[in-house]
C-alpha cells in the first residue's frame, strides 16, 4: 500500500490529525494495535480549551460537541474548609473552557473519519516506522497473521506514551526529561449529578480531590492515593466516604452519590522528549510528553500539536515548502513546556507530597493565599487554566 501520512495511533492527536489532514485532500492512513470497541471505551480526559474545540470544528467533527458540551467559565479551589471561585470569564476577558468526555471527542472524529472513507487499520501489531531519516519511510505491521507495508512520505507518531514510534528513535538522536509524582489519582466515574455546576479542586491534609464532571448527570470524581495503591482495596462507599472527608462541609453534604461503572488509578508524571521531529518522524501528543492531569493539559497539548504540524503538512504537500515541519519541534515545544510547568505548578500547590516538610507546607499555604488574594496571581492561573494561544 501507498500513501502521503502514515498516522500510528487511533488516539484523539491521530484521529484529529487524519480528519485534518483528509480535509485538506492529503491522503492518510491510521494503524492502531487495538480494536475500535476498545478505543471507544476509554475514559479519560474532559475539560478542552477553546484552541482544541476549535481544532475539532475545522475537522468537521463539532455537531455533537456544539449540542451536548458545558461551557464553564469558572472553578473552585477548596482548602482549609472553604472554597474560593477563580473566576475565568473575569480574568480573562471572557474566556471559558469546555466541558466533553475525551470519549464523546473521539467517537465523534471516528464517526467523521468512517464518513470520509479515510483507512483505519485496527488490530494492526508490530507496527514499526522504518527509514525515516530519508525520504522515502515505511511502515511495517502484521494483521490478521498477515504481515503488511505501507509506504508513505511522512511518519506520524500519535501512538502514546507507551508506542513505538519513541522507542524507535536512535537513543543518540532524543533527549527526555521527567518528573515522577509520589502518588497516583484514583477516578471514579458514576451516573449521578455533580456536586457543583463547575469543577472543584480540593487541597485537604488527607490528600487532594478533584469532583468534576462530563455531563450534568455524569460525575468523575478522583482522590489522591498513594502511588502502590490497587484499585480492587477501593469499593465504591470507600471511596465516596473518602471523597466527602476531603470536601468542604457544604460540598460534601451535596455528594450524591451512586454505582461507579468505571474505577481506576493513573499514576501521575510530567515527560517530555526533545525534539518532536527525526527526518521525517514527527511525534505528535502523548507519543512526546505526558503531563499530570492537574490542570487539564494533556488532551488540549495533543491538540496544540495537531495544529502546528497539521499547518507545517498542509504546507509541505500544498506549497512543496518545508518551513513549516522545519518549525514543528521548536513551536510545539515551545508550548508545550508552559503546560508542563502549569501542570507541575498545580500539581505541587495542590497535593499533599508523603515527603513534604513543615516548610514546604507553609509554603503551600502561602501559595494558596496568594492566589485567592491577589488578582494578578488568579489572572495567571486563569490565562493557563484556559489555554495559553497557539
Ligand atoms: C487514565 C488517564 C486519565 C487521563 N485523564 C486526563 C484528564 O483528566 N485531563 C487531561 O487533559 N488529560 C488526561 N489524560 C491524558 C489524555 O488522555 C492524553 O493526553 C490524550 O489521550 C493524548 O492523546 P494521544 O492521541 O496523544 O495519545 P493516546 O490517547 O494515548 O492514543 C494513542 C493511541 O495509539 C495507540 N497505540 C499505542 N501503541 C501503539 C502501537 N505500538 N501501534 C499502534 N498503535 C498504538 C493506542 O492504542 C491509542 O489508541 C489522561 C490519560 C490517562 C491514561
Amino acid at each position: 500500500m501507498r500513501t502521503q501520512v502514515v498516522i500510528i495511533g487511533s488516539g484523539p492527536s491521530g484521529l484529529l490529525l487524519g480528519q485534518l489532514l483528509t480535509k485538506a485532500g492529503i491522503d492518510n492512513i491510521i494503524l492502531d494495535r487495538v480494536d475500535k470497541e476498545y478505543i471507544l471505551g476509554r475514559v479519560r480526559a474532559g475539560v478542552l480549551e477553546q484552541g482544541t474545540v476549535d481544532l475539532v470544528e475545522q475537522a468537521g467533527a463539532a455537531a455533537r460537541l456544539r449540542e451536548k458540551a458545558l461551557i464553564h467559565e469558572g472553578f473552585s479551589i477548596a482548602f482549609d474548609g472553604r472554597d474560593h471561585r477563580i473566576d475565568l470569564a473575569n480574568l480573562t476577558d471572557g474566556k471559558h473552557v469546555t466541558i466533553y468526555g475525551q470519549t464523546e471527542m473521539t467517537r465523534d472524529l471516528i464517526q467523521a473519519r468512517e464518513a470520509t472513507g479515510a483507512l483505519t487499520l485496527y488490530d494492526a501489531h508490530d507496527v514499526t516506522p522504518h527509514d525515516f531519516a530519508g525520504d522515502k519511510p515505511h511502515v511495517t505491521y502484521v494483521k490478521d497473521s498477515i504481515a503488511g507495508r505501507i509506504d508513505c512520505e511522512i511518519i506520524a507518531g500519535c501512538d502514546g506514551f507507551h508506542g513505538v514510534s519513541r522507542k524507535n528513535v536512535p537513543v543518540e538522536a532524543i533527549r527526555t526529561f521527567e518528573r515522577v509524582y509520589p502518588f497516583g489519582w484514583l477516578g471514579l466515574l458514576a451516573d449521578v449529578p455533580p456536586v457543583s455546576h463547575e469543577l472543584v479542586y480540593a487541597n485537604h491534609e488527607r490528600g487532594f480531590a478533584l469532583c468534576s464532571m462530563r455531563s450534568t448527570t455524569r460525575s468523575r470524581y478522583y482522590v489522591q492515593v498513594s502511588a502502590d495503591e490497587q484499585v480492587e482495596a477501593w469499593s465504591d462507599e470507600r471511596f465516596w466516604d473518602e471523597l466527602r472527608r476531603r470536601l468542604p462541609l457544604h460540598h460534601a453534604q451535596a455528594v450524591v452519590t451512586g454505582p461507579s461503572f468505571e474505577k481506576s488509578i493513573a499514576p501521575l508524571r510530567s515527560f517530555v522528549a526533545e525534539p518532536l521531529r527525526f527526518g521525517r518522524l514527527f511525534l505528535v501528543g502523548d507519543a512526546a510528553h505526558i503531563v499530570p492531569p492537574t490542570g487539564a493539559k494533556g488532551l488540549n497539548l495533543a491538540a496544540s500539536d495537531v495544529h502546528y504540524l497539521f499547518e507545517g503538512l498542509r504546507e509541505f504537500f500544498a506549497e512543496h515548502s518545508t518551513a513549516g515541519v522545519d518549525a514543528y519541534s521548536r513551536r510545539a515545544l515551545a508550548r508545550v513546556w508552559k503546560a508542563v510547568r502549569f501542570s507541575w505548578w498545580m500539581t505541587t500547590m495542590l497535593h499533599r507530597f508523603p515527603d513534604s516538610t513543615d516548610f514546604e507546607r507553609r509554603i503551600q499555604e502561602a501559595e494558596l493565599d496568594y492566589l485567592t488574594h491577589s488578582r494578578a496571581a488568579a489572572a495567571a492561573l486563569a490565562e493557563n487554566y484556559v489555554g495559553l494561544p497557539y
